[in-house]
């Protein structure tokens, strides 16, 4: 049986005045429905890139897919024609984003908008639409939804929000969805409740849910598994628990580093020191060899490392994981 979603090899190309910028060079990931994939790393790694890829949302030109599949549910969406592609994606795929009020319209009640997708896409009437959208807004936790219903998305808290977007993300009950970055722009209590409720949601209806975010503390409750991303590659992947207990990468390593830890108040965070890769000059070999302490000649020599079978259903780009391991 086919994957909910597969990605193949995909490369994502940018053409700027500076040359060609390899934003992803290789990604694979599946997800199958039930289950939350985490796809964790810097800004300028690859992660919102491979999402608008996945949505046909990439900014294009400068942005091109130049290989690799996107495959749902066993069927290649690049290959279909524009129409097909294009409905899979409206009515099976959703994305929510960091920024709600990007995301919603300004001048329109949100109730309004939610009982437009009901009315358009589902056929219904006024009335039951702008039922259907109370339902929801009560679905996403949204106290009072009634009286809510005619309010504005500026009227709403950040948090509330952010709620709005996920009720309109699963208005047409996707099956995949897609949350890059979602908590990023909340303080730190909101974010909880958001992840709790998009953990809640992804498993009253069985969907599949990919997590984009940099940081490896707000997912670690709620992902199944976690892919690593660095210069556009999935450098690591891993079931959810063995990769906090033991990271076998030494990017996955440092980014656990540099999670704040509460019992470790005042001390000083280790960061990762040194910045990303240009995308249009990706350093010979190991990519990240430039910042990695484990570094040694092999990995600055091409090819890039290979992603190694390191343990059951655990995969990691580097030649040294054994020493990273601790083994
Ligand atoms: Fe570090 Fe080498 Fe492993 Fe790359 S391959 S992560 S440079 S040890
Ligand atoms: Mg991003």
């Amino acid at each position: 049986r086919a994957p909910l979603l597969q990605i193949n090899d995909l490369h994502v190309e940018f053409r700027t005045r500076d040359g060609v910028a390899k934003a992803v060079n290789g990604a694979s990931f599946v997800l199958n429905p039930g289950e939350t994939l985490a796809i964790l790393g810097e800004s300028g790694c690859g992660k919102s890139v491979t999402a608008q890829a996945v949505m046909g949302i990439l900014e294009s030109p400068p942005g091109y897919i130049t290989r690799g599949e996107v495959r749902y549910r066993g069927v290649d969406l690049l290959k279909l024609p524009e129409r097909q592609r294009r409905k899979v994606r409206a009515n099976k795929i959703a994305m929510i984003f960091q920024d709600a009020l990007s995301a919603l319209n300004p001048v329109y009640s949100v109730g309004f908008q939610l009982a437009e997708l009901f009315r358009v896409h589902r056929g219904m009437s006024r009335g039951d639409a702008k039922n259907r959208a109370i339902e929801l807004l009560d679905q996403v936790r949204i106290p009072g939804a009634r009286s809510r219903v005619g309010d504005y998305p500026h009227q709403f808290s950040g948090g509330m929000r952010q709620r709005v977007m996920i009720a309109m993300a699963l208005a047409l009950d996707p099956e995949v969805l897609i949350a890059d970055e979602p908590t990023t722009a909340l303080d730190v209590t909101v974010q909880a409740q958001i992840m709790g409720l998009l953990a809640e949601l992804q498993r009253e209806r069985n969907m599949g849910l990919i997590l984009i975010t940099h940081d490896m503390g707000v997912v670690a409750d709620v992902a199944d598994r976690i892919s690593v991303m660095y210069a556009g590659r999935v450098v690591e992947e891993a079931p959810v628990y063995d990769i906090y207990a033991r990271p076998g990468h030494p990017y996955t390593r440092a980014l656990l580093e540099s999670i704040p830890r509460l019992d470790l108040k005042g001390q000083q965070l280790s960061v990762i020191h040194g910045l990303p890769p240009t995308l249009t000059d990706i350093p010979a070999g190991c990519a990240f060899h430039p910042r990695c302490r484990y570094a040694k000649d092999p990995c600055r020599q091409d090819p890039a490392p290979p992603a190694y079978s390191i343990a059951p259903h655990r995969t990691a780009r580097c030649h040294f994981s054994r020493e990273v391991l601790g083994e």
